[in-house]
């Protein structure tokens, strides 16, 4: 039997995460962050205190990385290292600009690609992230690529960030956005842009809930 897949992608703070989790929900799949998987790595690669441009050292910490995921009772996903759980300890800011050096090494792609192409051979999947509809699942199903001005990127993470009780100014928030874009965006390897056959979704101008609305008549659409 065939599983079906949904690949969501976009740059940070377009409210992929909420929007994919969400309709994984509706839809009754799994939902898939390979941003957290990225940014597990990530907090490894800090902790054991390898500079993240030291492309040798990332990899050879690859091998003896003890990565899990699991999925609670509440269907949201956590991530674990070593046994710890450090699905909050993963959101910290620091770790952000870490994933995206860290990710943008091809060792680094090569291990993920793997584990991600494993959970939806297993099960029927919404996975979101930067390269899921053009390197990870090229066969999805529906492939959408969701976008919105970093401004108002800007503005969602900065209100995310304060509801966590961490503070941040607009403008740091900003750069920091535009900063990843641009590194996602230039990266040699599985770089952040959308593939032929995606659906673009533009949420500059629309709330939470008229961006689900749109997502799912897009996904209806598709499946119908
Ligand atoms: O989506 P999130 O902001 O959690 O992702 C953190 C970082 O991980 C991104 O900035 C990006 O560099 C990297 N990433 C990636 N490919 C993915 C998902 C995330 O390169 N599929």
């Amino acid at each position: 039997m065939s599983y079906k897949s949904v690949a969501i992608d976009g740059p940070a703070g377009a409210g992929k995460s909420t929007l994919a989790r969400k309709l994984a929900e509706k839809l009754g799949f799994l939902y898939v962050d390979t941003g957290a998987i990225y940014r597990t790595v990530a907090l490894a690669v800090l902790r054991a205190g390898i500079d993240p441009a030291d492309e040798a050292g990332v990899s050879a910490l690859l091998g003896g990385l003890d990565l899990k995921m699991a999925y609670g009772g509440d269907g949201v996903q956590r991530m674990y290292l070593a046994g710890e759980d450090v699905s909050t300890a993963i959101r910290e800011h620091r770790v952000s600009g870490f994933a995206s050096r860290v990710s943008a090494i091809p060792a680094v792609r090569a291990f993920l690609l793997d584990v991600q192409r494993k959970l939806a051979r297993e099960g029927n999947v919404v996975m979101d992230g930067r390269d899921i509809g053009t390197v990870v699942l090229p066969q999805a199903d529906v492939k959408i690529f969701l976008t919105a001005a970093p401004e108002a990127r800007a503005r969602r993470r900065l209100l995310e960030l304060e509801q966590r009780g961490q503070s941040a100014d607009y403008e740091t928030v900003l750069r920091d956005i535009k900063d990843r874009d641009y590194k996602d965006e230039h990266r040699p390897i599985a770089p952040l842009k959308r593939a032929a056959d995606a659906a673009l979704l533009d949420t500059t101008n629309l709330n939470l809930e008229q961006s689900l609305e749109a997502l799912l008549s897009l996904v209806k659409e598709k499946f119908e």
